[in-house]
C-alpha cells in the first residue's frame, strides 16, 4: 500500500502522526476527524518553494473552504500562507487566525451588500464576479471613502478533465466574467473612483490530476494580461486559482502531478509575458484540497455486517460527515484498523447510519474480513470532508482532533443533543 510518511502500518495497526488509530478512538470516540498537522506544513512548504525557486514573487493562498479549522488556518497563517476566501465566515476567520488583509482574496460569485462593505472594512482585495458586483462595490466603497483592490474573476473556458461538478472554467460554469468581456470590465473598474483593478483572477476547477489544462490557462491569461497592460492596468498580481489533485487511489499507482510539475506548467506563459511587457506582477496560487486531503483520517467504527445483495458494512458515519463519496462519486481508500495489509477476503460495501440508500461511503471493495466492534479508517477526507457536513438526520456532528509532534489534542469537540436544539426556538403560540 502507497501511503504518505505520517500513516503507518504496523502488525497491521495503522497509526497517524505516530499515535495508534485505536488508541485515538479509544480516547475520543468515533467517529472521528483525525488531522496531522506536520503533515499540512510539509506540503505547504514543499508547494511554496516550488514555485519561488522558479517565479521572484509568489504568494500561496489557501483556499479556506477545503478545511475552514481555525487551528489548520492558523498553523498555515504561521507559515505565511494567506487564503482565498469565498464568505465573511472565512474572511473573519483567516484574519483571526492571524492572516493579514493585505494577503486575502474575497471571492465568490454572488456577494451580499453586507458581504461586499465587510470587505471594504477589512481592507482585503476583492475578486469581482459580475458587472454588477463591480458597480455595487464602487459604490459603497465610494460611500466609505476607500479605495478596494479589485481582481476581475475570468471565466477562461476551458474544459478540465474532473467531475462535472468540480469544473468551474468550463463556458457554461456560473464563476467568471466571459473572457471575451473582460477587457469592458478593467475599462469600466479603471473609471471607477471606489475600485482599483490590481490583479487578474481564475480557477478552472478541482482535483485536477493533468498539467496541461493548467499550463492552458496560464496560456489564457497571459493573452489577457497583455490587453489589460496596453490598457494601462497596472498588475500587482495574475492569480491562477487552485485545483491541483491528489491521489485517492492506495492501493494501486494512481499518477498525480508533484507541485513541481505544476510549477513547471503555469509558470512559463506567466514569466514570457511578464518579461515581455517589462512588468514584475507576483504570482497568486490558490491551493486547497493539495495542502490538507492526505492529512486526515476519518475513523469509523462498525456497528453490524449484514449480507444481502451486497456485504453491506455499517458503520457510525455517512454523508452527515463525509458527503463527497454521495456528492461527487468521489473514491476513498479505506484501511480496516488490526488488519490493514491483509490480503483482501470479501467485497464490502460501506454505508453510513443515515436514513438515505444514497448513504455510501465506499462500494464494492476488497477488503480483508470485517465484524461488528471494528474500526475503520477512511483515509484522504481533509478537504471537503468535516466542512461539508450537516446534522441530517439530528446526528450531532463529530470531533476534530489535531496531531503534532507525536501530540494529540481536540481542535473541535463533538456536537451533543444540546447543540442541536441550541438555535431552535419555541413560536410564542406555542408556549401555552
Ligand atoms: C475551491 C477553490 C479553490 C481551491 O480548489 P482546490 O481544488 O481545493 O485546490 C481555489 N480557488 C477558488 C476560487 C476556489 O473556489
Amino acid at each position: 500500500m502507497n501511503l504518505p510518511p505520517h500513516l503507518t502500518i504496523r502488525e497491521g495497526q495503522l497509526a497517524i502522526g505516530g499515535i495508534d488509530c485505536a488508541t485515538l478512538a479509544t480516547r475520543y470516540g468515533t467517529p472521528l476527524y483525525v488531522t496531522d498537522q506536520d503533515r499540512i506544513v510539509s506540503l505547504f512548504r514543499s508547494f511554496r518553494d516550488e514555485l519561488s525557486s522558479r517565479y521572484p514573487k509568489v504568494k500561496v493562498l489557501y483556499a479556506a473552504k477545503a478545511n475552514g479549522n481555525l487551528a489548520i488556518l492558523r498553523a498555515l497563517a504561521r507559515e505565511g500562507a494567506g487564503a482565498d476566501v469565498f464568505s465573511p465566515g472565512e474572511l473573519r476567520l483567516a484574519l483571526s487566525a492571524g492572516m493579514a488583509p493585505g494577503d486575502l482574496l474575497f471571492n465568490g460569485s454572488s456577494k451580499s451588500t453586507d458581504d461586499l462593505s465587510l470587505a471594504v472594512e477589512s481592507g482585503v482585495t476583492v475578486s469581482v464576479d459580475s458587472f454588477d458586483e463591480l458597480r455595487q462595490l464602487d459604490r459603497i466603497s465610494q460611500k466609505k471613502g476607500k479605495e478596494t483592490k479589485i481582481a476581475f474573476r475570468v471565466n477562461p473556458a476551458i474544459d478540465v478533465p474532473t467531475h462535472r461538478k468540480i469544473a468551474t472554467g468550463l463556458a457554461t460554469s456560473k464563476f467568471g466574467i466571459p473572457h471575451d468581456r473582460i477587457r469592458d470590465a478593467y475599462r469600466e473598474a479603471l473609471a471607477c473612483r471606489g475600485v482599483k483593478p490590481v490583479g487578474i483572477h481564475c480557477h478552472i476547477g478541482s482535483q485536477i490530476l493533468a498539467t496541461e489544462p493548467f499550463a492552458q490557462t496560464a496560456r489564457v491569461m497571459a493573452e489577457i494580461v497583455r490587453d489589460l497592460v496596453r490598457m494601462g492596468v497596472t498588475l500587482e498580481f495574475i492569480d491562477l486559482g487552485g485545483g491541483l489533485g491528489i491521489p485517492y487511489h492506495h492501493y494501486e499507482e494512481e499518477r498525480a502531478p508533484t507541485p513541481a510539475d505544476y510549477a513547471s506548467a503555469i509558470i512559463p506563459p506567466i514569466r514570457d509575458v511578464s518579461a515581455e511587457l517589462g512588468i514584475n506582477p507576483a504570482l497568486w496560487v490558490e491551493p486547497g484540497r493539495y495542502l490538507v486531503a492526505d492529512s486526515t483520517i476519518l475513523l469509523v467504527r462498525v456497528n453490524s455486517v449484514k449480507k444481502a445483495h451486497k456485504n453491506f458494512v455499517n458503520v457510525d458515519a455517512g454523508f452527515n460527515l463525509l458527503i463527497r463519496p454521495a456528492m461527487y462519486d468521489s473514491y476513498h481508500e479505506v484501511v480496516v484498523n488490526g488488519r490493514a495489509g491483509m490480503l483482501p477476503s470479501e467485497t464490502y460495501t460501506i454505508t453510513g447510519p443515515i436514513c438515505e440508500s444514497g448513504d455510501i461511503l465506499a462500494s464494492d471493495r476488497r477488503l480483508p474480513p470485517i465484524g461488528a466492534g471494528d474500526l475503520l479508517a477512511i483515509l484522504d477526507t481533509g478537504a471537503y470532508g468535516f466542512c461539508m457536513s450537516s446534522q441530517y438526520n439530528c446526528r450531532p456532528r463529530c470531533a476534530e482532533v489535531l496531531i503534532h509532534g507525536g501530540e494529540a489534542a481536540l481542535m473541535r469537540r463533538a456536537e451533543t443533543i444540546e447543540d442541536l436544539t441550541a438555535t431552535m426556538q419555541i413560536p410564542p403560540w406555542q408556549k401555552e
